[in-house]
């Protein structure tokens, strides 16, 4: 009897007979020999579990043979033939979203970006003398005149703004930071073991929850190099806590004819305050403040590509950029061509409105909640009966390691299928073109349109549609 499971799967064709099949030499005219013989392997093997899987009743019905494989196989091919970074729509609400990518690009530093790359450049090439340029030159000034340094480079990224430092200033030579400042970035980034790899001499001072001025002024030495205040992103000790602030450090280095080095994660160009999103010191207040070099990444809140921003003194910076580590920490014409840009609109006064970054944490939830309306009810059109949508009150997280503490008030719409899983959703629409990515919870995927462009809803019906629709598999 044909229907029987084992009868079946004994019909599934074998993976050397079709790469014979005349089918199975055309895909190996497309591709390797090697990657069409692990595709067609991998399709009989889901066609295999498949037989074993299916309801007795569908048995009969359930297609074998070369073709089906062999389709099957070709389907996966041309899947690798596909991008594979491939852009993904952000309904997570985390703005600042690190595996996502971190900061979406103002329309004008794609466009730089853009030109940059389809042509040759004054990268490195002084159009006033006709020599050899600095490629820190086109972004120094900038960034001089919104921080108020007098100097300014930029690095790979703040990982990298952090290292550099240590290495030029404090190789072989003492760093006192507190206990409490000991942060560990995202795995491979950790103060400790930069400094270790650094060459620089890591002083423990104060502990985990207090750290005195008094701390620092006794772990002064001959060999110290400079005072480092890191900004501890990612985690809040609340409580009984104590922190020296960086005026007061400031004065205490510089009593002793050291520098101070502040690392501030972020690298908050405008007051957050003015919009409601959080209080969080500006990079302007640490220069205010007397800091001899301060550090930041260039897509987290400050909305850029990814880079490593070092602002300060003149004569410090102008050590880093000697150091023959720079070389191999230099950020290439495409972000300095992005960073510009994006540097540019904070000058002209636009970087609420024209940087996402900024303009997703600034959005009203006024807003968000008519957007999340409108929304819920195309969806609701669009599914019908394969779902129940509806709106909730929700908050979104500025992410990225940075401000932990703030939640920003949202809108989310919940989408409830009737027929598969909210994970078994969320996995389809991993799968969408584009991919989406929300957050599954109890039975409901949560849509948070704070990082969904306005432009992008449409598109996101319609994967929600194709994804939610389909059958249970
Ligand atoms: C994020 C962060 C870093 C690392 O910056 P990257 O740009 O990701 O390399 C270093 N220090 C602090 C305090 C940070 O918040």
């Amino acid at each position: 009897m044909r229907t029987s499971r084992r009868e079946l799967l004994r019909e599934i064709p074998a993976v050397g007979r079709l790469l014979d099949d005349p089918r199975g030499r055309e895909l190996i005219g497309r591709f390797p020999r090697a990657q069409v013989a692990r595709a067609i392997a991998a399709a009989a093997e889901g066609l295999r579990r498949r037989v074993q899987q299916v309801p007795e009743e569908e048995l009969a019905s359930l297609e074998i043979g070369s073709r089906v494989v062999l389709e099957a196989a070709a389907a996966r091919l041309s899947e690798l033939e596909r991008a594979h970074l491939t852009r993904v729509l952000n309904a997570t609400g985390v703005v600042v979203h690190t595996n996502l990518g971190r900061s979406v690009l103002a329309e004008e530093a794609v466009e730089a970006l853009a030109e940059a790359a389809r042509g040759y450049s004054n990268l490195e090439f002084d159009l006033d003398t006709g020599r050899r340029g600095s490629r820190h030159s086109h972004l120094e000034e900038v960034l001089c005149r919104i921080t108020g340094a007098e100097a300014a480079m930029a690095v790979n990224n703040n990982a990298a703004a952090v290292f550099l430092v240590l290495h030029t200033l404090a190789h072989g030579r003492q760093v006192p930071i507190s206990r409490g400042q000991l942060v560990e970035i995202g795995g491979s980034f950790r103060i400790p073991e930069v400094m270790l790899a650094s060459g620089a001499i890591l002083v423990e001072v104060g502990t985990t929850n207090k750290t005195h001025l008094a701390d620092y002024e006794a772990a002064i030495r001959e060999e110290t190099a400079f005072l480092l205040k890191v900004h501890q992103s990612n985690y809040r000790i609340v409580g009984f806590t104590q922190d020296v602030p960086l005026p007061e450090l400031v004065q205490l280095a510089h009593s002793r004819g050291l520098p101070v080095v502040e690392d501030l994660g972020s690298g908050v160009l405008v007051e957050l305050g003015s919009r409601q999103v959080a209080s969080e010191p500006t990079v302007q207040s640490s220069i205010r403040d007397g800091a001899d070099l301060v550090t930041f990444s260039g897509d987290k809140l400050l909305g850029g590509p990814q880079a490593g921003i070092i602002v300060g003194r003149r004569e410090l910076v102008e050590r880093l950029k000697r150091d023959h580590l720079a070389r191999a920490l230099r950020v290439d014409k495409l972000t300095i061509a992005a960073l510009e840009a994006t540097l540019r609109l904070y000058l002209r006064g636009e970087a609420w409105e024209r940087i996402p970054t900024l303009r997703m944490l600034g959005t009203s939830p006024e807003l968000l909640r008519r957007r999340a309306s409108r929304l819920a009810r195309a969806l609701g059109r669009a599914l019908g009966e394969a779902a129940q949508v509806r709106v909730l009150p929700g908050t979104s997280r500025p992410g990225g390691g940075s401000l932990p503490a703030v939640e920003l008030p949202t809108s989310l719409v919940e989408v409830t299928p009737r027929r598969i899983t909210a994970a078994q959703l969320a996995e389809r629409l991993r799968h969408g073109a584009p991919p989406l990515v929300g957050r599954v919870q109890h039975d409901g995927l949560l849509l948070d349109l704070r990082t969904i462009d306005p432009k992008e809803e449409a598109l996101l019906v319609r994967v929600m549609r194709d994804a939610a629709v389909g059958e249970p598999s």
